[in-house]
């Protein structure tokens, strides 16, 4: 990974509301998710990836949500949770 270089937007990424965000790193904490970088349980909840007709091992609401790990010294900062879309969605 190339640290502090900003990857240019994709358009398939979802941004994510302040309440999402939220529950997402709830969900986070209730895993007990650590950096695979330093261990730290801190992370800042990043944009959402559809995976569902990505990938067929995965169930067809999952979502990759993008976790930067939030200690500024982290050697691989980069980290991703998978939920369903109804964990941190609002539903139609
Ligand atoms: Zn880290």
């Amino acid at each position: 990974m190339t640290g502090g270089v900003d990857l240019v937007r994709r358009p398939e990424l979802i941004s994510l509301t302040g309440r999402q965000k939220e529950q997402v790193r709830d969900r986070a904490h209730r895993d007990r998710k650590t950096c695979t970088g330093c261990g730290s349980g801190e992370f800042v909840v990043g944009d959402a990836l559809y995976l569902g007709y990505l990938f067929r091992s995965e169930p067809l609401d999952a979502y990759m949500i993008a976790l930067t790990c939030a200690n500024s010294s982290c050697p691989d900062p980069y980290n991703g949770i998978t939920l369903h879309g109804p964990e941190f969605l609002p539903s139609p």
